[in-house]
């Protein structure tokens, strides 16, 4: 094989994991070369709120976080969950050891699991700007005081291995060139989800569509290099879903987060469905719903239904986070907005259902009742919070069509304990490891923080365990 470049460890992708591994393996003595997709480093990672998780005690956060893996789905071991939080409770003195301020902004997600009161997320102190969110300034100050060399606009094309299978480099497109980059010690995956695979999402994911707030370099190339050398696959179904907007002119869709209360979601059929404040990370559970009636998704899309005072309120896009982050200014009273027929308007609630193409009578109605439920401080049908309980008031109505948006995937090669890629048959694929959101431990329930969290704890292993291979070149 003629190598056109060489290095230790090789790592994918210039996010949260990939940065941490870098940082990781660089202090332990490894040299090692980044290589990147895009023009610039920082993923999702940039572009995320920076919360990471944090817990406040071992005991309680495994209890935690065992019953959250284990409500729905099987597939992570307690030894992964044990190293997962043992990792995680070094987070914080990670960052703060290295001169950086953090503090703590929300806990549980499921604050009705045992073990509740042992999450804490926190975030990096520090600016926040259209550019650059504090936690990756942080990590990428770090990587750069370190000198680690970064190959921008190279994405990983496919990984190489001996004919024993032992990885030993990939091939990266690199100034208009396929280039092959020898490994001597490990190459590690760090090159996040697939939020803009239209094939996995349709393959692995039960409603169809599913836009996103990630950033559009995330194509699933993690997933497809690692099959290609015969990793075995895991989480392929598990996401985290918020309702955003997508505009057509915009690859990204925008967050949604109105300034008021005054609002509600409805299906296709104008009825509202679910509480609008169940925890945003698993409300893929409520809007996958297929009726086997009229055999379709009837909340795919949904709709938000707001009144005047809401409009006027502020913007009901959110643009300071995910990847519209710079790229659109969304008006303060939506004018602008609606201007674009995103949110469509009209004088009653009757007109506006039959402008959406729903039946105005039941949108009317339903709005009747919530208000009715306002007016008796009770959810009686979906349990919304009692101080969140707001009655659609006076005209004009609007409407703006929602859609599930993925915050992640959490789908990808499987890993151990050690952060290596594994063969179905649990072996480890010789010399080939794996971080952050590409084949993450959360399998159908997901806690918010825990991403970066395992950015943080996975990079750290991935580092650590690749830097102790020996030398094979
Ligand atoms: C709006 C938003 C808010 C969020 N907030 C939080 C939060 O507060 N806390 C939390 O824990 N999680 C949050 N998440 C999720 C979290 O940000 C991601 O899961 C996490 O950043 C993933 O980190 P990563 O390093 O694995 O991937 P990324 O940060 O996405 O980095 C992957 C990198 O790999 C590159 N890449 C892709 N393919 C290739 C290739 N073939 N070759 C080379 N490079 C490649 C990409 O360009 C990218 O730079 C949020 C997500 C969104 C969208």
């Amino acid at each position: 094989m003629k190598w056109d470049a060489e290095t230790e460890i090789l790592i994918i992708g210039f996010g949260g994991a990939g940065a941490v591994a870098a940082i990781t393996a660089h202090d332990a003595g490894a040299q090692v070369l980044i290589v990147e997709k895009m023009e610039k480093g920082g993923g999702t990672t940039n572009i995320s709120l920076g919360g990471f998780l944090s817990p406040k005690e071992r005991a309680g956060a495994q209890q935690y976080l065992e019953n959250l893996c284990f409500r729905v789905s099987r597939t992570v071991d307690p030894e992964m969950i044990q190293i997962y939080v043992e990792e995680c409770l070094k987070n914080r003195e990670w960052f703060e050891s290295r001169g950086a301020r953090t503090h703590v902004y929300g806990g549980a997600a499921f604050s009705q699991l045992p073990g509740a009161e042992s999450i804490e997320k926190r975030m990096v102190t520090g600016k926040n700007t259209v550019e650059e969110n504090s936690f990756w300034t942080f990590l990428r100050s770090q990587v750069e005081s370190r000198k680690i060399p970064v190959w921008y606009s190279s994405p990983a094309k496919e990984l190489l291995t001996d004919p024993r299978g032992v990885l030993t480099g990939a091939v990266i497109e690199s100034e208009g060139k396929a280039k092959a980059v020898k490994a001597n010690r490990a190459v590690i995956l760090t090159c996040g989800g697939f939020e803009y695979d239209e094939w996995l999402k349709a393959n692995y994911l039960k409603g169809y569509p599913y836009h996103s707030f990630a950033t559009p370099a995330n194509t699933g190339d993690g997933v497809r290099m690692a099959q290609r050398v015969g990793a075995d696959l895991w989480h392929m179904s598990g996401v985290s879903t918020p309702l955003g907007f997508k505009a057509p002119e915009f690859e990204a869709a925008f967050m949604v987060r109105p300034a008021t209360h005054r609002y509600i979601f409805v299906d296709q059929e104008g009825k509202r469905f679910a509480s609008e404040f169940a925890e945003i990370h698993a409300y893929n559970f409520i809007v996958d719903y297929f009726d086997p009636h009229t055999l379709r998704f009837p909340r795919i899309p949904c709709y938000m239904i707001f009144d005047e005072a809401a409009r006027k309120a502020g913007p009901m896009g959110l643009t300071a986070i995910g990847y519209n982050r710079g790229r659109y200014d969304w008006s303060k009273d939506n004018g602008e907005e609606i201007r674009r027929g995103w949110i469509i308007a009209d004088d009653t609630i009757a007109c506006l259902g039959q402008k959406i193409e729903l039946d105005g009578g039941i949108l009317e109605k339903t709005v009747v009742q919530y208000n009715q439920d306002c007016q008796l401080g009770q959810d009686r049908e979906f349990h919304r919070p009692k101080d969140k309980l707001a009655p659609i008031g006076e005209g004009p109505y609007y409407a703006m069509k929602l859609w599930p948006c993925l915050l992640n995937t959490q789908g990808g090669p499987r890993r151990n304990v050690k952060a290596q890629v594994l063969y179905p048959d649990g072996r480890p694929i010789p010399r080939l490891y794996s971080a952050g959101e590409l084949g993450s431990l959360y399998g159908l329930l997901y806690q918010g923080s825990g991403n970066l969290g395992e950015c943080l704890a996975f990079g750290r292993i991935a580092g650590r365990e690749a830097a102790k291979e020996s030398l094979w070149g």
